[in-house]
């Protein structure tokens, strides 16, 4: 008798719902595991069975990777499904729940520990010819020797760290004068936030767009890419906004990065979902920044476009199935954005805005999906992520899905706490956004003004 599958979801918010939906669709059982702060969260409502896995701060419980291998041991699960974020990209927990001869869903601790490790990947997209920012050939032995190979470059330049995520670990250094402080900013901040000091360099670039390929390949080693996202609209280097395909991309150039993707993908045996980020300058040269080996917060956008479940893909695939389509049969339909909606002021810095959302009103109608995990009566707690929801809006034509966006944007209604909402409303208003001309630094100049205006 075959084991029957279950799954344990190391994860919480809107992810966690996100694989519930997944699992259950495919006939699957689910775990929840929570902390003391998501004891009211949709996630252990929603799934088969929930265990708390200890403290309200992350590392007390989403980060503790025994308590989460315990609780999946002794629920008798046979797959992890790590989401976004946590302990989705590491190597030392993955490489544990291997040894428990449970199935992680996503690739293997080995894989992880090659590229998830951004100066290591870079190494490798080098040995593939896959183009990468010029920059340090591996990490920095300290400061001084930093400081050298950042003159060679030539200012600016950016420090980042090798274990950095989510935007974190990165800064942009303009003169000698500023690199050593610098260095050791972004050193204690890696070694803080990562638990990992390792720094590298890489030259600055002007005003790029980030272009990401969404990658899935099965353990019979058939690769296929979903085409591409655009993720440029940033606050620092975080994304805010993303869109499919990118206004800015033609065919020539989509295949381009496309196929370096799947180089880089086949040179390294890569199975399940991943992500490979590139920066292009406005010439349209592109260079390899990183790999996320995991699922992405934008992944519904390419569902939204190509029609496939990735989530549920994800999860086949782990099982050990084949893709079920080939590179000839995915195509581009319509276009689709994504807002994140997040608990912060943007009146008062984006400041986080945790607390007891009073009311909702929920956005809705043909090409609208909202991924999220808030009702009326949640509280949202003050410990993680200030991202609460992610509304989707899929049409044929990028202008459709602007006017769509607008619709959804101003239906959408959270009383109790200040959100986003407005602001990316602006946004989806704004005339460069509109005509597709819009770079990394982009949010950073339309606060400039909108903050002017609010002066006036
Ligand atoms: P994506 O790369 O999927 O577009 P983000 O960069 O916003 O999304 O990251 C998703 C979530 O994962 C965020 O909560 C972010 O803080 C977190 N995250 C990403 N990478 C790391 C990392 N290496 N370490 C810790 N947290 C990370
Ligand atoms: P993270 O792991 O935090 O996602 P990335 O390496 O993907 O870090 O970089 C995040 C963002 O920072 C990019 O999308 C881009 O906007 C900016 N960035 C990173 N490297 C460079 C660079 N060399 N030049 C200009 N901008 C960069
Ligand atoms: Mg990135």
């Amino acid at each position: 008798m075959p084991m029957k599958n279950k799954i344990l979801i190391a994860n919480r918010g809107e992810i966690a719902l996100r694989v519930i939906r997944a699992a259950k669709e495919l006939g699957i059982e689910t775990v929840a595991v929570y902390s003391l702060a998501d004891e009211q969260s949709l996630h252990v409502k929603l799934a088969d069975e929930a265990i708390c896995i200890g403290g309200h701060r992350s590392k007390d419980s989403y980060l503790n990777m025994n308590s989460v291998l315990s609780a999946a041991i002794s629920t008798g699960c046979n797959a992890i499904h790590p989401g976004y974020g946590f302990l989705s990209e590491n190597s030392e927990f993955v490489e544990m729940v291997e040894r428990c001869q449970i199935q992680f869903i996503g690739p293997n601790s080995k894989t992880i520990a090659m590229i998830g490790d951004k100066s290591s990947a870079r190494a490798i997209a080098k040995s593939c010819g896959v183009p990468i920012v010029e920059g340090s050939d591996g990490i920095l032995e300290d400061a001084d020797s930093g400081l050298k190979i950042a003159k060679k470059i030539g200012y600016p330049v950016m420090i980042k760290a090798s274990s950095g995520g989510g935007g974190r670990g990165i800064a942009i250094v303009r003169s000698d004068d500023e690199f050593l402080s610098a260095f050791e900013r972004t050193s204690l901040e890696a070694e803080t936030s990562f638990g990992d000091k390792s720094l590298y360099i890489e030259k600055f670039i002007e005003s790029p767009r980030h272009i990401e390929i969404q990658i899935i390949a099965d353990k019979s080693g058939n690769v296929v890419h979903l085409f591409e996202r655009d993720c440029s609209m940033q606050r620092r280097n975080q994304k805010m906004i993303e869109e499919t395909p990118s206004p800015i991309l033609n065919e020539l150039l989509r295949r381009k990065i496309g196929n370096a993707a799947i180089k880089l993908a086949k040179a390294i045996n890569y199975v399940n979902a991943g992500t490979m980020e590139f920066l292009v300058d406005s010439k349209g040269n592109f260079y390899f920044i990183e790999m996320n080996t995991r699922i992405q917060v934008e992944h519904p956008i390419t569902e939204a476009i190509t029609g496939i479940d990735l989530v549920k893909e994800q999860i086949r695939i782990a099982y050990g199935k084949e893709l079920s389509f080939k590179q000839r049969d995915v195509k581009i339909n319509g276009h689709a954005i994504e807002c994140r909606i997040n608990a912060e002021d943007p009146m008062k810095g984006f400041m986080p805005t945790p607390g007891k959302i009073e009311n909702i009103l929920f956005p809705g109608g043909i090409g609208i999906r909202l991924d999220t995990h808030i009702y009326p009566g949640y509280e949202v707690p003050p410990f993680y992520d200030s991202m609460i929801a992610k509304l989707i809006v899929h049409a044929p034509t990028r202008k459709e899905a602007i006017k769509k966006m607008r619709v959804a944007l101003e239906q959408f209604v959270i009383e109790g706490i200040s959100t986003n909402i407005e602001y990316q409303y602006l946004i989806m208003h704004n005339p460069d956004f509109i005509k597709g001309q819009y770079d990394t630094g982009f949010i950073a100049r339309f606060n400039t003004l909108v903050e002017a205006e609010s002066r006036e």
